[in-house]
């Protein structure tokens, strides 16, 4: 699949160079700095219906471009990581065998666009 723009930017006020410049660094020791590190460990380990309360978690997050990348790059199996669950990860996973590099194409992804896990889930599935 290809990546392709969310949406023009109708006032062409910023280009793809400025918004590359202002998306943040990469952070490649993020499992300390999630919004969920001071939380249960266990509150994203939940099955079912929880699932989607856990999610809530990661919305907003700083990290969660890198923790989405990591869990698909590791294909962790269990558990709410980079706000999906296991489930979605894994078609994820299904949608796209030939991406062999999660990390790198996320980071492309976050560097051309808002950062936001809407985002790049919409741009990378
Ligand atoms: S995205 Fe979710 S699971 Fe990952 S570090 Fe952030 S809060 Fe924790």
């Amino acid at each position: 699949m290809t990546l392709v723009p969310l949406r023009d930017d109708p006032a062409g006020e910023q280009s793809a160079r400025s918004r590359a410049a202002a998306a943040p660094a990469w952070t490649h020791d993020w499992a300390g700095k999630g919004r969920c590190a001071k939380a249960d460990p266990d509150a994203l380990f939940v099955q079912g219906k929880e699932q989607r309360l856990a999610k809530v978690v990661c919305r907003g997050c700083p990290v969660v471009a890198e923790c989405l990348a990591d869990a698909l790059d590791n294909r962790t199996p269990f558990g709410v990581w980079g706000g999906m669950t296991e489930r979605e990860r894994r078609a994820l996973l299904r949608t796209r065998p030939d991406v062999t590099n999660w990390t790198a194409l996320i980071q492309a992804v976050r560097a051309g666009g808002d950062g936001s896990l809407d985002t790049i889930t919409q741009r990378v599935g």
